[in-house]
């Protein structure tokens, strides 16, 4: 099989605004670090505007586009992983589609892959536009907390913006997990990681796809996904309330002896209270982890392929490609609707 040079993968939900710029820039930033020798696979999330239709107008007039069509909306880093397992590059280059990350950086990006002989060269964000306080604040803190609950160093301020090389990529794919922190994961594969340090600027067009509740779950993922610690914070203040309760112990048995065992109930009341508190927390925490292996333990595919234009490579071994049974351009099959 021959690989292009390079793989270009960006997932994308309600982009339509942004796609002709984003294949635009990165089609010229492709050229310029490796000429024509490169693929874009682009991964439609199951977008609810018309991203998928202009996807296939594009695909249409550029044969080094790949476009994925996704069953559903899967979320950013499943769609991620199926633009991963289905490119076949030499080196593979994740950017988002709103172009926040600016392509024309690919180069430098290569350069330094080269220079200090890196398997991943990961971007660190210097200065993030447009985004709000809040974002940041939160962003902030999250990488911050989680670097001091896992044991492994996954770098601060960083997104999927990265470029991996073939081997990286391959050893990433080999994990088979369904909850995906992949820059995380990226983090846990080792090799030789270099940080490369950029701006990050302002949306094309559209808006964020993440609002607060995915920042959570995201987060969740990422935290449940890299460390046990919650569970071991859960059995030691165990032992520490198993301490508190022998000396409480003795105080009710010197209550007892001394005849004054009726008085009490606001320290009766508190500690049902806290205690009560306590144990749901501490149970939620276990049901998040519980929960997070009864899905794994199904070993679903973690995602599926409606349609495909273009020609996909890759080794296609964590999801499920759809059977295209007519042609591409024939409407009303396999979910292709004709272009509006
Ligand atoms: N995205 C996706 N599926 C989703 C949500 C987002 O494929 O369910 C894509 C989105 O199109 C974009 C990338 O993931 O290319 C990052 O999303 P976004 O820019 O909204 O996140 P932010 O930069 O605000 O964190
Ligand atoms: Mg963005």
């Amino acid at each position: 099989m021959t690989r292009p040079a390079l793989s270009i993968v960006i997932p994308c939900y309600n982009e339509e605004a942004c796609l002709a710029e984003l294949h635009r820039r990165v089609s010229a930033a492709a050229r310029a670090a490796v000429g024509e020798d490169y693929e874009l696979v682009l991964v439609n999330d199951g977008s609810r505007d018309g991203s998928w239709q202009v996807m296939r107008q594009l695909g249409a007039g550029d044969p080094r586009l790949v476009a994925i069509n996704l069953s559903r909306n899967h979320g950013h880093q499943l769609a991620l992983t199926a633009g991963l397992d289905l490119c076949s590059g030499s080196r593979i280059l994740i950017i988002d589609a709103d172009l926040q990350d600016p392509p024309e950086l690919l180069s430098d990006m290569m350069a330094a892959m080269d220079a200090q002989e890196a398997d991943v060269v990961y971007a660190v964000r210097r200065a993030r536009a447009g985004e709000t306080v809040f974002k940041k604040a939160t962003a902030s803190a999250f990488y911050r907390l989680l670097s001091r609950l896992t044991d492994v160093e996954i770098p601060v301020d960083t997104g999927d913006f990265r470029l991996m090389s073939r081997r990286a990529l391959d050893a990433l794919l080999s994990l088979p997990e369904q909850a995906r922190f992949i820059r995380g994961m990226v983090a846990w594969i080792g090799f030789r990681q270099v940080p490369f340090l950029y701006d990050r600027h302002e949306r094309h067009a559209g808006h964020s796809k993440y609002p607060l509740s995915k920042m959570l779950a995201f987060a969740f993922d990422a935290i449940t996904g890299f460390s046990t610690a919650p569970l071991r914070w859960a059995s030691h203040f165990g032992l520490a309330l198993v301490g508190v309760s022998f000396l409480l112990l003795v105080y009710i048995a010197y209550g007892w002896l001394a005849g004054n065992a009726i008085q009490g109930w606001t320290s009766m009341m508190l500690v049902v209270v806290v205690l009560g508190a306590v144990q749901m927390f501490v149970l939620g925490m276990i049901g998040e982890y519980l929960g997070r292996l009864y899905i794994e333990t199904k070993r679903r595919p973690l995602y599926i392929v409606a349609d495909v234009v273009g020609k996909a490579g890759g080794r296609q071994s964590l999801g499920y490609v759809a059977e295209t049974t007519a042609p591409i351009e024939t409407p009303g099959v396999n979910g292709n609707r004709p272009i509006a």
